[in-house]
């Protein structure tokens, strides 16, 4: 038997099935099924996960507002650093092939530990933009002879540039202004310290190559958004925003988080310890429960376990009001950012 005639022989036994079927009513009960689970998933579907699913599209090519990564809703709380992908790849000045490799959205949690908060650099001088490597109207001075790539804004130009102790390598070439907004560091600083290490030695590189080789976005234009919510760079906003549980008291330790990011890391912290009280009572035995009663109320506010619960959903709803506020403030900010703000 040749294979077309096996192949009729199928596409027959596959039509008589359907008729079969058709005639004892079940095609049409299948479909009723399918379109009735559909509505039955629609409707057991969280609130929190609708609202952070239609934030996420409303957000499309808007910069990204604080998106705050707690493990506990880690899944739900999915960031979008996507906001100017395209822009980014053309600003990465090779266009198309390179635009493939771009991830549209993460496809790997974004957490950071407490040693990428030992990573985050500092400096001791301001450093001017727009200034080194421009020339007097202003214009970049780009260089195809002399000038260095800087491996974040890809750009062939004139000005300093770091170089580093551990790599030696070209992924440790970073220009002064991207040094500058991208990891909140002074070039001058950097070269002046024999032991400087770039970013991508630190763990931290926010570049959108490596960012997508992480299986993350590309961040877009976040410097001004950062910089507007208090952080010292965009490798201070990445990596404070996505801490990792073991992370957060470290970092409010240190008080190297903005106010507001300070107010949430408490916040989530008490909940998380709520919850862990919340366990213990429920998994402990009848006679050891008085004494962790008595123990957790020491630690958390003197309100039912319900009522904290409400607030807390009040307030995600409030400061998610005002990210989108700020998100709209910092899209604003965007158009009017040179192109070398990568
Ligand atoms: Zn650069
Ligand atoms: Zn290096
Ligand atoms: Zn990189």
């Amino acid at each position: 038997m040749s294979l077309s005639a096996l192949e009729l022989e199928r596409a027959e036994r596959i039509r008589a099935n359907k008729l079969r079927l058709e005639q004892i009513g079940l095609v049409q009960n299948v479909a009723q099924l399918a379109a009735s689970q559909v509505e039955t998933a629609r409707a057991r579907r969280k609130p929190t996960a609708r609202a952070s699913s239609a934030a996420r599209k409303a957000a499309g090519s808007l910069p990204p507002g604080r998106v705050r990564r707690s493990e506990r809703v880690a899944g739900i709380d999915v960031p979008n650093y996507n906001e100017n992908a395209r822009l980014l790849s053309v600003a990465d000045g090779d266009g198309g092939s390179r635009d493939r490799r771009l991830l549209r959205e993460n496809v790997r949690e974004e957490i950071y530990d407490v040693e990428h908060l030992d990573a985050l650099g500092s400096r001791q001088q301001e450093w001017e933009l727009f200034v080194d490597g421009y020339n007097a109207s202003g214009d970049r001075i780009y260089d195809k002879v002399n000038g260095q790539t800087c491996h974040q804004c890809r750009q062939k130009t004139m000005g300093k540039r770091t170089c580093c102790s551990g790599c030696q390598s070209l992924q440790g070439v970073l220009c002064g202004d991207c040094l500058f907004m991208r990891y909140g560091e002074n070039v001058d600083e950097a070269t002046a310290n024999p032991e400087w290490l770039c970013p991508l030695c630190r763990d931290i590189c926010n570049c959108s190559f490596h960012r997508s080789k992480s299986g993350w976005a590309p961040t877009g234009t976040l410097y001004r958004h950062a910089i507007a919510e208090g952080y010292a760079s965009v490798a201070h906003y990445l990596v404070l925003n996505n801490l990792s549980d073991a992370a957060k008291p470290e970092a409010l330790e240190r008080g190297i988080c903005p106010p507001e990011l300070t107010k949430q890391l408490k916040e989530e912290l008490k909940e998380d310890a709520v919850a862990v009280a919340e366990q213990v009572e429920l998994d402990a035995p009848a006679d050891t429960q008085r004494s962790l009663r008595t123990s957790t109320a020491e630690e958390v506010p003197q309100l039912p376990l319900s009522k904290q619960k409400r607030q807390r959903t009040l307030f995600t709803a409030a400061s998610g009001s005002k990210r989108q506020k700020g998100a709209n403030a910092a899209r604003a900010d965007h158009r009017g950012l040179r192109s070398t703000v990568l």
